[in-house]
Formats: C-alpha cells, sequence, structure tokens
C-alpha cells in the first residue's frame, strides 16, 4: 500500500473532518486520521470513516448522581469517586491529608466493572509473599503502619475493540545442519482482531504497573453500579482513548509481532522481528472499572508504587534494594578488581626492583607510591564504585512485572490472516560452538570481486 504517498497531502493541516468540521490529523501508530473533537477515525485516501472513539463524562452530573461525592486532593489534585457513606481521611497517591470533599462536578458513568475480589488483609499477605520473592529490600516496605494506607480503588480503564493490520519486517534463519545457515527477509502483513484490550485510563498510576498486574479474569465483567463502591474509591480518567491512540498502537504493533513469532516457530530456527506499519479499524471503547489496591511509599527521596490486583491478588510494584545489599555489592565490585590491581603493582614493583642500585631506596619510594594509589583508590574509586552500583540499584528496582501476553487480549474464533512475502537472502557459513554466523566469506568475496575489477582494469 502506498499510503505514504497519500499522508503527505494531509501533512499541511488542511484535512478537515467529515463529521464536525475540525481539523483532523494523521496518528502514524495507527496509520489514520483522527479527530480529536469528536473521536472520528478515518482512511486517508478516501476521508471515509473507519472506526469512532466515543467521549464519556463531560456533562454536568444529573439527579442519579446525588448518592455521590468525589474528594480532591489539595498537594497532588488526585480526584476519588464515592459513594455519600465513605470517607477519604489521606490521599492514597501522595498520603496528604488535605482532601476537600464535594458533589460531583461531572457525569461518573462508567459501563462495566469488576468488583473486588481481594480484601484488604489478603492483598497485604500476597504483597509481602511478593516482596519475599525479592532480595534486600528495605523494612520501610513491609511494615505494618505503612501497609495499612493500601486503599482500594477502582481504576478507570479504556477497553479496546479493533480490527488491526500490522506490516511486520524481519530476519528469519533456518540452519542447514551441513554449518551453513540460510537467511530470509520476513515480509509479512498480519490482520487480527482483539478484544477488550485494557488501557490505564489514569495518569496516577504508571501503566507499566498496571500491566503488570494484567490480566484481569472478565468472566467477573458486570454492568456498572453504584452498590460497588461503598468502601472503595473509583479514579475519574483523565487519559481518554483518542489521546492513547499512540499507546494502543505501539501495544497492538507488538502484539502483531509476537503473533508472526508464535506462527513462525516452526518455519524458522531463529526469527527477529520488528513493526514496520499499522492500521487499525473499527475501533471500539468500553469504559471500565478494575479493583486495584495501591499504595505509594515514600523512601529516600523516591516514591515508589506498589499495586495489588483486586480480583485475582497479583502483587507487583517497584521497590529499592536495601543499604546493606548496596554495600554487599560494592565489596563484591571492589574484589572484581583487587587481582588486576594487585597485578599492576606487582609489575611496577618488579621493575623498581630491575632498575634500582640503592635498593633501600627504591623500596621506600615504591612504598609511599602503593599507599598512595590506595588512598587514592579508597577516596575516589570506592566512590565511584558505589555510584555505579547504586546505579544498577536503579535497575534492580524495577521488579515490575511484564505485561500479559498476546493470548489474553486476540479474538482467536475469527481468522488471524497473515500473508508471506518472505525473500531468501542468502547462504552464511555457522562458526564452531556457537550460533553466531560468520558473514566474513561474502565481504571477502565482495572484496575479491571489486580487487579483480581493478586488477582487470591494470592489466587489460
Ligand atoms: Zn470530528
Ligand atoms: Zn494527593
Amino acid at each position: 500500500m502506498n499510503w505514504n504517498d497519500d499522508v503527505d497531502i494531509f501533512s499541511a493541516n488542511s484535512a478537515k473532518c467529515p463529521g464536525c468540521g475540525s481539523n483532523i490529523f494523521f496518528n502514524e501508530k495507527i496509520g489514520r486520521l483522527v479527530c480529536s473533537f469528536c473521536g472520528g477515525i478515518f482512511t486517508p485516501e478516501t476521508l471515509e470513516p473507519t472506526g469512532y472513539i466515543e467521549k464519556r463524562d463531560i456533562d454536568e452530573a444529573g439527579e442519579e448522581e446525588n448518592n455521590k461525592q468525589e474528594f480532591v486532593c489539595d498537594t497532588c489534585g488526585a480526584t476519588l469517586v464515592t459513594d455519600y457513606n465513605t470517607s477519604a481521611t489521606f490521599c492514597a497517591f501522595c498520603g496528604s491529608p488535605s482532601l476537600l470533599g464535594r458533589r460531583l462536578t461531572k457525569q461518573f458513568r462508567p459501563d462495566l466493572i469488576i468488583p473486588f475480589k481481594v480484601s484488604k488483609e489478603q492483598a497485604i499477605k500476597n504483597y509481602r509473599a511478593w516482596v519475599a520473592t525479592q532480595r534486600g529490600v528495605p523494612k520501610a516496605f513491609t511494615e505494618s503502619a505503612t501497609l495499612e494506607k493500601i486503599t482500594g480503588f477502582y481504576i478507570p480503564f479504556w477497553m479496546i475493540d479493533a480490527d488491526c493490520t500490522t506490516l511486520v519486517g524481519g530476519t528469519g534463519q533456518i540452519d542447514n545442519g551441513d554449518n551453513t545457515i540460510a537467511n530470509f527477509f520476513i515480509d509479512r502483513t498480519i490482520r487480527f482482531h482483539v478484544t477488550k484490550v485494557p488501557f490505564d485510563g489514569c495518569k496516577k498510576i504508571s501503566d507499566i504497573l498496571m500491566e503488570a498486574i494484567e490480566p484481569f479474569d472478565y468472566k467477573d465483567l458486570v454492568p456498572y453500579n453504584d452498590l460497588y463502591l461503598p468502601g472503595f474509591y473509583a479514579q475519574r480518567y483523565d487519559k481518554s482513548a483518542i489521546d492513547m491512540l499512540d499507546v494502543i498502537g505501539i501495544r497492538l504493533d507488538s502484539y502483531a509481532e509476537n503473533l508472526v513469532k508464535q506462527f513462525s516457530a516452526s518455519e524458522y530456527d531463529k526469527i527477529t522481528t520488528s513493526s514496520a506499519g499499522s492500521f487499525a479499524d473499527n475501533f471500539s471503547q468500553l469504559y471500565a472499572l478494575l479493583p486495584v489496591w495501591f499504595l505509594n511509599i515514600k523512601y529516600e527521596d523516591k516514591t515508589y508504587s506498589i499495586a495489588v490486583n483486586g480480583q485475582t491478588g497479583e502483587a507487583s510494584g517497584s521497590l529499592p534494594i536495601s543499604k546493606a545489599q548496596v554495600n554487599a555489592n560494592v565489596v563484591k565490585e571492589v574484589f572484581r578488581w583487587l587481582p588486576l590491581y594487585l597485578c599492576v603493582t606487582a609489575v611496577v614493583a618488579a621493575l623498581f626492583a630491575l632498575v634500582s642500585i640503592d635498593r633501600g631506596i627504591y623500596l621506600q619510594l615504591f612504598l609511599m607510591m602503593f599507599g598512595m594509589t590506595s588512598l587514592a583508590g579508597l577516596t575516589v574509586f570506592i566512590p565511584f564504585i558505589r555510584k555505579k552500583v547504586r546505579f544498577l540499584k536503579f535497575n534492580q528496582t524495577v521488579t515490575i512485572d511484564k505485561a500479559p501476553g498476546v493470548e489474553e487480549y486476540i479474538d482467536y474464533s475469527g481468522k488471524i490472516d497473515m500473508e508471506k512475502k518472505d525473500l531468501f537472502s542468502h547462504i552464511s557459513i555457522k562458526v564452531e560452538g556457537s550460533d553466531q554466523e560468520d558473514r566474513s566469506m561474502f565481504r571477502l568475496k565482495k572484496r575479491t570481486t571489486l580487487l579483480e575489477l581493478i586488477l582487470r582494469q591494470f592489466f587489460k
């Protein structure tokens, strides 16, 4: 498809929404023109509508919302919706006690809800069990007084249905068994349907954390009812589905890559893929509230978030590792470099011994230098290593689990259609004892041909 040529026509902001007349813009992640005013989605070539994402809860609260109230946090701006009998004494996002209660300002009408199944006690128990699998977590993260503050939230999620078309490129390798590898360029177009892929509509909780406690079991999904609210707080969405098209596009692309890998497992011995462009059509969305136990913990000027799935009990979060663990890592690092340091000083010592006539003076000099470098090591290198280890520590804090696989949301009842246009690329030699291929043969061959050409020019 040559849609790139057509897109240029619209990049000059000249396209108007056929639905409402607002300016529409090309979203490259889903390969469609999007009207963020009315939610219309259109094909770039024809301006044909291919989907629609509706706006929600923008109207004034009606009388049926009189049974609810909202608390607004003075410090971080979080808004918590709950029934009139549930009060809030602190904000679970920033810990601030200054919450202002008021009647609902805007409608609050989700389509669906999964009610809480996991009690607060069970959530804390599951969290503790999960922390026990992580090494060197500071005590502050398991103290009962802290965990007592874990709060039950209904988090707004957009559940997206869509027809996806993704172009996937990459390379595939087949081991011929005779020390050669056949290489292929992978070029595929895959079409599939996804149902109810959840996207967190709340900026206050990171998408990664939410994906980590997925999947939710949709068998408990019921029409929304205010009766599920007492004792819990619902978050208002602050990202509408149309603002999330980039994130949606990225996730659908990764699903497509996964599908290609899954279906190609038997065709190639090794495969690497990347998405080369996507289109998504027939978008539809549902506004669902999903139950999550959530807590922000402040530690050494940083905020760490933990979450427990309120339906399945799965716990996840980001955690630092303790000072003791950091120190242990420093010692480990020092011992790693110690042999090298000793070797260097031994060589220097040997050189001194060789060139010196009056050994006494040189030995003194050498000892002085040894002492100075050791001191330098202590004052310069140890902090350097500490810093390095602290950086490692940062990477290690990300203990958040991975998002669930493609299986959870792909509609396997429909046809998953894959067009293959894989091209044979070349044969390469397998290097003994590793799965690295050796392409030098081909470089060599190319060079020889070039050399041959030059020689031929000379000896014509
Ligand atoms: Zn429009
Ligand atoms: Zn707050």
